[in-house]
């Protein structure tokens, strides 16, 4: 019994030294105990809150229906759930953006369970994101223009010097175009993942044909690619239904980046595999290869792995981002293989429109 006491005592403790809010349901969800942390956030004190449902807190200010739901479903089926982001207006507080850790506690030998509830207010980081993620946009879209016009002008050089013919001047110039292309894919990039940020990503769905698109992103990367050779295998004679260019900028970025990735290797395979209801895209390439620990990140916004050299003027770790944002919207899955050193893999699917026969 003496050690029961002590080890409540313990966890007691420990509640009580974590900053962040956090409160302790049981099985029925009310409230076991809560912390310092939660009390002074919320305004509420400990003689209104414990022994009382979560839900009917502080005049229910805590009936949130994502709440509802982490902790009705979603909590049901998962030990555990990190980083669930609620948006609330708190009637004392006001709105607020949140980000919980949630672990549900099997005791006595599954009998019963409780749920701890760890509460970050996020909202501050968020708004300083959402004014971070404008100013990008804005510099990114204002860019555009000058950009637009350096191209057209650059156009009409290259016209006049094909009359002239001075060769010097023309590779100066196929120098400035190639800088001016890739100054257009980065401010592409940032653009693509403000829209994808504030929901207002377009996807222009049709229908086209795989062996096209293969023919096209392989035509690219010989012209664009004097360094590796690209071994394409596989052009199953099926219809997709999506945005075509959406697609291609999928592929031209798996491709790219293994060509960024391995730059002692000179090769890099596309194998495209149809399954039953899909087809299967895989971009291999034999470079530096990802950590571990770096894959379920490499599709984050903004990531870029430690450790591997990047040339800050030309990644911004979002390639990958849209990608994976451009493949959900398509209904498909996208993954990833690796060894260190030995190279990677990037795999993504796709449906294919069944022919109507
Ligand atoms: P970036 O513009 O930095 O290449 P991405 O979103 O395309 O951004 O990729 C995110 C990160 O994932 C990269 O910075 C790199 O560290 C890693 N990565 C992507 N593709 C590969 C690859 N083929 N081989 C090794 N690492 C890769």
């Amino acid at each position: 019994m003496g050690q029961l006491i002590e080890l409540y005592a313990y966890s007691q403790a420990i509640v009580e030294t974590i900053r962040e809010p956090l409160v302790v349901l049981d099985k029925e969800l009310r409230v076991k105990s809560a912390n310092k942390a939660f009390y002074e956030k919320f305004h509420v004190n400990r003689e209104d809150t414990e022994g009382k449902h979560i839900y009917e807190l502080g005049n229910s200010q805590w009936d949130i229906p994502e709440l509802r739901l982490l902790l009705e479903k979603i909590l049901k089926k998962n030990f555990f759930v990190n980083d669930y982001k609620v948006t609330h207006d708190f009637p004392l507080i006001g709105k607020k953006t949140m980000a919980l850790n949630a672990r549900r506690v099997i005791l006595e030998g599954h009998k019963t369970h409780l749920i701890l509830l760890a509460i970050e207010d996020i909202t501050y980081q968020q708004e300083i994101q959402k004014i971070k993620d404008d100013f990008i946009s804005l510099v990114s879209h204002e860019l555009k223009t000058p950009l637009a016009s350096i191209k057209a002008y650059i156009q009409v050089l290259e016209k006049k010097l094909s009359e002239t013919g001075d060769r010097q001047l023309a590779a100066y110039l196929s120098n400035v175009d190639r800088q001016s292309n890739k100054l257009n894919e980065l401010l592409n990039e940032l653009l693509d993942a403000g829209e994808l940020e504030f929901g207002r990503f377009n996807i222009k769905k049709e229908t086209f044909s795989l062996p096209d698109l293969i023919e096209r992103v392989k035509s690219d990367f010989e012209t664009t690619y004097t360094s590796h050779t690209l071994i394409q295998r596989g052009r199953p004679d099926v219809q997709i239904q999506g945005d075509k260019n959406r697609v291609e900028q999928v592929l031209t970025n798996l491709l790219s980046n293994a060509v960024k990735y391995s730059p002692d290797s000179g090769k890099v395979v596309l194998n495209v595999v149809r399954e039953k209801d899909s087809v299967t895209f895989c971009v291999k390439d034999y470079g530096v290869g990802i950590a571990k620990s770096d894959l379920s990140k490499v599709f984050e916004r903004y990531y870029r792995s430690p450790g591997v050299s990047h040339d800050a003027k030309k990644s911004f770790g979002l390639g990958l981002y849209i990608a994976a944002e451009i493949v959900k919207e398509h209904d498909g899955e996208i993954w990833v293989k690796s060894t260190p050193g030995k190279g990677s893999s990037f795999y993504f699917s796709l449906p294919v429109r069944q022919s109507r026969q």
